[in-house]
């Protein structure tokens, strides 16, 4: 089901904290904003839809925010606060321009795992961590301002970017399996590896139309900077999979080597979308966690199924020639 702007703040309202209309008009207005505010950004949007409301008010309910986890507080290092709100928008990081003071967000997925592995061997339980570039951004150290910017909302960027990790994968699983079909000698183990290059293919589709749907939104979407980088991430453990194939593996080997991009595949995907906020990247990621959930379980029934028809042929080329076996 889809959660909408009021549903997230109820979500997270404190028991116990009444409704009301002062508030929930300060919350509104500022869900509506992209970027970072100061407090003094919000007062003046504030007061020029409601005069009556104090700045008092508007920096109790700012607080209020944080508290309650609609807002989060970044420091950019300018000697005040900056706030940015939650909703559908996931914890990220941000290039921060000096000259213009405007900063920039993204997320790595590369980044988060050096960060775990630090982090993990260290025994250290990682709850924040903040990572800021700061420097000069393209339109001051260029003069010429970037069309692509502004005028879109984080959670566009990031559904756009989820949907093209989840593409990418796809694309690589699809020529991971169909390279796994064309070297496989065991017809059976042949017809799995069709089915799922079949399935991904019919997957590809779905992606593609989910992504073209997305791009009406915003003409000008495809061309807006990436959010999202996922240099390592899961697409590439298909393409490193389809390598492997050319080695020359036996059929069992094909299987076992599905199997664990398949695996990383999921994890990936499972681990990333558990972690962002309610969203349509986040509904992308997990879905598709979802889906390569079925490919590895049902490559795990084929491999294991393998194995056995594998025994039994033997046993029955056993009992023919019982002395080669001896020797093998
Ligand atoms: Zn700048
Ligand atoms: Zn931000």
């Amino acid at each position: 089901m889809e959660s909408t702007a009021s549903s997230f703040v109820e979500s997270l309202r404190p028991a116990g904290s009444k409704r009301s209309g002062k508030r929930d008009f300060i919350v509104n207005v500022f869900l509506r904003q992209e970027g970072h505010l100061t407090a003094d950004n919000l007062v003046d949007l504030i007061r020029r839809e409601d005069q009556r409301i104090s700045r008092a008010t508007i920096y109790r309910t700012l607080q209020w925010m944080v508290d309650a986890g609609i807002a989060r507080k970044v420091d950019f290092g300018e000697g005040r606060f900056r706030f940015e709100h939650s909703y559908r928008h996931p914890r990220h990081f941000h290039l921060i321009c000096k000259t213009c003071n405007r900063s920039f967000e993204f997320l790595s997925s590369d980044i988060e795992a050096l960060i775990e592995e630090v982090a993990g061997a260290r025994n250290f339980t990682p709850r924040q961590s903040v990572l800021q570039i700061h420097g000069t951004c393209e339109a001051c150290r260029t003069g010429r301002q970037s069309e692509a910017e502004g005028g879109t909302t984080t959670e566009l960027l990031f559904a756009r970017d989820a949907l093209r990790i989840a593409i990418a994968t796809e694309r690589s699983g699809l020529e991971f399996y169909t390279r796994a079909s064309s070297i496989t000698k065991d017809a059976r183990g042949r017809r799995v590896f069709q089915k799922l290059a079949e399935e991904e293919k019919e997957h590809l589709g779905t992606l593609e139309a989910r992504y073209r749907e997305l791009l009406q939104q915003d003409p000008q979407l495809e061309s807006r900077p990436t959010f999202l980088f996922f240099k390592g991430a899961a697409n590439g453990l298909f393409a490193a999979g389809a390598d492997q194939l050319t080695k020359g593996v036996d059929d069992q080997k094909a299987l076992m080597i599905g199997i664990r991009c398949e695996r990383g595949s999921h994890k990936f995907f499972k681990r990333y979308g558990e972690r962002f906020e309610d969203s349509e990247g986040k509904r992308i990621f997990l879905e598709f966690a979802d889906e390569e959930r079925t490919h590895l379980d049902l490559l795990i029934r084929e491999y294991r199924l393998l194995v056995e028809r594998q025994r039994k042929r033997r046993g029955a080329r056993a009992k023919r020639k019982p002395r080669q076996r001896a020797s093998a």
